[in-house]
């Protein structure tokens, strides 16, 4: 789950970590009397969206009077921002921080994500924070330096300035930027977060290591114990048909692609996506219906995958272990029927009492085309969205 920088500020200020002062808004009036309230000479107006990279998008700009924040407050509140995370659409601004403008001396990197091969929170750190922190990563790898944090130990001081020093602080920041680390991967594990990211770190002209910016997400599996954190939640912000799937607790991803995948399994899923691929398809979803698919599932990952204006065709591969291929097929059939199906539909069953719902399937009159192997179903289901 993703939130907004403001509201990641929030939640590192509360750990320690020096941010700007600054106040969300949601009308241009508000951003007015924030400025106002906040005293100049300098505010920053910041589009609040989930995606990276609004700087270059023109959905972060200085402003040097209160005339300057209402006009770019009036020209940002509404816009459709692009940027490289929001794709071609972009995506609408609705929220604003007003922020009190920084003296940057210099603009630095340091994000924490867990690493799975050693199974602990990665600090990694760069001298080039900003905006052009991917094109660092691809180009310049070695500049970017990584801590694989002890989980007993925590972030030890020693780690913290000698990463601080390898990316540039001077020795008389180092206690802050001690401050901040800990405070960053204090903040990462309590709230069980997937990523937490501050791009740019700044250090101020007296010295001062600032959070110019926050970004972190969270584990999605650990929400239940974080009912402040489901509470900072922006559906504006979430794709719609994501948000459906979720309250009939199915996993759905939007793709690019055309063919609609339900599986049962995220395993079955993922192979079954590398099996379209395989056979030159793109799928327009991942989908996992999870074990206990019902009718009513069925019937709404259908409904949910048809919203979908790019969609040719519809690949479903079921495994039938705990669940019956029988009830699946029963499920397809009333869910083709609810939803009154129009594109070529590709079924592949295997397991228990599959050679039934094959039979339920083909007397159904519908024109489901039965397919034995994955990979007989993927070339079928390709073909089809030709
Ligand atoms: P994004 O990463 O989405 O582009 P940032 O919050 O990192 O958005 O802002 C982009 C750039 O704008 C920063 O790298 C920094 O140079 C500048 N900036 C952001 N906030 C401030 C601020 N409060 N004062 C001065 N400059 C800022
Ligand atoms: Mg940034």
């Amino acid at each position: 789950m993703k939130i907004h920088e403001y509201q990641g500020k929030e939640i590192l200020k509360k750990y320690g970590v020096a941010v700007p002062r600054g106040i969300p808004c949601f009308s241009v009036d508000e951003a007015v009397k924030a400025a106002e309230t906040l005293g100049g000479p300098v505010w920053v107006v910041k589009a609040q969206i989930h995606a990276g990279g609004r700087g270059k998008g023109g959905g972060v700009k200085l402003a040097r009077s209160i005339d300057e924040v209402r006009a770019l407050s009036g020209q940002i509140l509404g816009m459709q921002l692009k940027t490289h995370q929001t794709g071609p659409e972009g995506q609408k601004v609705r929220r604003l921080l007003i922020e009190e403008g920084a003296d940057i001396r210099k603009e630095l990197y340091v994000g924490m994500v867990v690493d799975r091969v050693s199974q602990r929170v990665c600090l990694m750190a760069s001298s080039e924070g900003g905006m052009d922190i991917e094109e660092v990563a691809a180009h310049t790898p070695e500049k970017i330096h990584k801590v694989f944090i002890d989980p007993v130990a925590g972030l030890t001081d020693a780690e913290c300035d000698g990463v601080a020093s390898k990316i540039g602080i001077p020795d008389a920041s180092l206690p802050q930027a001690r401050t901040v680390l800990q405070g960053l991967y204090r903040a990462f594990w309590e709230t069980d977060a997937s990523l937490a990211e501050i791009n740019p770190l700044i250090l101020t002209g007296d010295g001062k290591v600032i959070a110019l910016d926050a970004k972190l997400n969270f584990d999605a599996n650990a929400l239940f114990r974080h009912p402040e954190i489901v509470e900072l939640r922006d559906l504006d912000e979430e794709d719609p048909a994501e948000i459906e799937a979720s309250k009939f607790d199915l996993a759905y991803i939007q793709l690019d692609g055309n063919i609609g995948c339900l599986v049962n399994g995220a395993g079955l899923a993922m192979a079954t996506m590398d099996t379209i691929k395989l056979f030159g398809g793109e799928p327009a979803n991942f989908l996992d219906v999870g074990g206990g698919a019902t009718t009513e599932k069925v019937t709404e990952a259908f409904k949910i995958m048809l919203r979908n204006p790019n969609l040719k065709a519809i690949l479903v591969n079921i495994f039938g272990g705990i669940m019956r291929c029988d009830v699946i097929a029963e499920g397809v059939i009333a869910a083709s029927k609810a939803v009154g199906l129009k594109v070529p539909l590709v079924v592949r069953m295997k397991g228990t009492n599959e050679e039934l719902g094959r039979k339920m399937l083909a007397e159904s009159g519908l024109p489901i085309i039965s397919a034995e192997t994955m990979a007989e179903a993927a070339q079928q289901v390709v073909a089809a969205a030709r």
